[in-house]
């Protein structure tokens, strides 16, 4: 498999992590070689075969797909490491079937997780899927933490990018994610100026009371790249560590449009489920030292009760990275 030989030091995200995954080691995501969790004709737009991939960068506090993105910690089964061409082949065998048809379904969608960790796998199937169907269109959904040389690879083969930012400011990020925040809105503000044609939308959370005062300044950012690029505000429904923070009501998804309105953009709108019933999580004082911010303080505390003892949040250097209670985090119940 000379197409991975480069996951033999890998430098795909920027975590950087340098080990040499075909050996066994892992990094950050935990990964050796690449894996499908699931793969499906999936019919939210762009309506798409969406193949999920094992297995993320980040330990989003959020995370909806919990059970893909935290593989392998979790225990949960995934179909396992499948011969490109064999994928290839399925997801146009399904895109081409009468229900494809039915649906629309005009592309492979790469999602996970997170699929850059797995790039050269993933470039292999499009190049399989390719010489079967030249125009063939494909969509990578992500979480922006690439490095420029991966993002430069992404561009080559995708047709459309859905680009989650999860949050503005650093310790929000941070504590949300375990990830910087600067490599995500580089790679943002990169799509956005010279890439527009392929960027499907940009997607942000919100989160109630967490990253709400973080759309005011996101959407700046984004209007100031191109007023017109596209944004979608996502509602948090309880989920992962997060299992009891109530959901975003339909009013602030609302207001989050008529922020970034106000801002500037011109191509907005908001999507999710609404009104889910939590309850808000206490601040740490404990945190104070190591956020200066309030929400990042508050959502901090939800990984601090999960047994992540690293603040501010740094996967890259925490030292039990390794055996990470978030990735073993299981929640009881699931939205
Ligand atoms: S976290 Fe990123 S750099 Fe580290 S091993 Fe995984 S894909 Fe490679
Ligand atoms: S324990 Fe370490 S690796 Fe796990 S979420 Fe916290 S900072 Fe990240």
């Amino acid at each position: 498999m000379k197409y991975l030989q480069e996951l033999s030091n890998c430098q795909l995200c920027e975590h950087r992590c340098g080990v040499n995954r075909l050996e066994g080691e892992v990094g950050v995501c935990r990964m050796t070689l690449p894996m499908i969790a699931s793969a499906t004709l999936h019919p939210a737009p762009p309506q798409s075969y969406t193949i999920f991939m094992a297995g993320c960068n980040f330990k989003c506090l959020n995370c909806q797909n919990w059970s893909i993105s935290q593989y392998p910690d979790n225990g949960m089964a995934v179909r396992g490491m499948e011969n490109p061409e064999n994928l290839a082949k399925e997801s146009i065998y399904h895109l081409r079937s009468h229900i494809g048809q039915l649906m629309r379904a005009d592309r492979i969608f790469f999602s996970g997780g997170e699929p850059t960790i797995h790039l050269p796998y993933i470039e292999k199937i499009v190049d399989a899927a390719r010489k079967i169907q030249p125009s063939l269109k494909v969509n990578f959904d992500t979480n922006g933490f690439m490095t420029e040389e991966s993002l430069n690879r992404v561009l080559e083969l995708t047709t459309s990018i859905t680009f989650d930012i999860k949050a503005y400011d650093d310790e929000v990020h941070r504590a949300l994610t375990g990830a910087q925040v600067y490599p995500v809105l580089r790679n943002a503000a990169y799509i956005g100026k010279n890439a527009k044609d392929k960027l499907w939308e940009y997607r942000i959370l919100v989160i109630p009371n967490m990253n709400e005062r973080d759309v005011r300044p996101l959407s700046n950012f984004i209007a100031s790249i191109d007023p017109s690029l596209r944004v979608c505000f996502l509602a948090f429904r309880p989920n992962f560590v997060m299992e009891q923070h109530p959901g975003a009501t339909g009013a602030l998804m609302q207001r989050c449009v008529d922020i970034a309105e106000s801002e500037g953009l011109t191509n907005v709108y908001w999507s999710g489920r609404v009104g889910l019933r939590g309850s808000i999580s206490a601040a740490a004082t404990k945190l104070s030292r190591s956020y200066q911010n309030v929400e990042a303080r508050h959502l901090a505390t939800y990984a601090l009760k999960a047994g992540c003892g690293t603040h501010p949040r740094d996967c890259k250097t925490c030292k039990t990275n390794q055996k990470c209670p978030i990735k073993r985090y299981t929640p009881r119940i699931s939205t």
